[in-house]
């Protein structure tokens, strides 16, 4: 990672370190800094630090915003509708049991892969030099 690189950043062009972009995603996803991959991105369920506790890397810049909700809905909707359907074809089911599970299931799936989208979301940003991640002003 020692490379660097000339990198357009919003219209200013500016010396950055080159970063792969699906390693960082993936130590994002995991909760783990996209930098060094050791510390943690997250306090709580969904807030973030403003930096890693093990390298510094300042990861207050990050901007995830809705994307990553967007992203939930894009998925969980389909894994929900996917799953009606198999149900449907089981047989003949009374409409509230199915509502009830279906709902439920829903809530459950999008709580379990929000806070890996939302890590991914700013791994991304950190990756792509995005909002300050590369050292210029946002
Ligand atoms: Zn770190």
């Amino acid at each position: 990672m020692s490379e660097l690189t000339k990198v357009r950043q919003w219209g200013s062009e500016a010396e950055t370190p080159k970063r792969a972009v699906l390693p960082a995603m993936l130590n994002g996803a995991l909760g783990k800094c996209p930098h060094c991959g050791k510390g943690h991105i997250f306090q709580g369920y969904l807030g973030t630090r403003p930096a890693c506790e093990e390298c510094g890397e300042e990861l207050y810049h990050h901007r995830a915003d809705d994307l990553p909700a967007y992203l939930n809905i894009f998925i969980t909707g389909h894994v929900v509708v996917g799953l009606m359907l198999m149900i449907m074809t089981m047989g003949d089911l009374p409409m509230w049991p199915m509502t009830f599970a279906t709902a439920f299931v829903a809530l459950a799936f999008a709580g379990l892969v929000m806070r890996p989208l939302k890590g991914a979301t700013i791994g991304a940003q950190w990756a792509l030099a995005m909002h300050g991640f590369g050292g210029h002003d946002d």
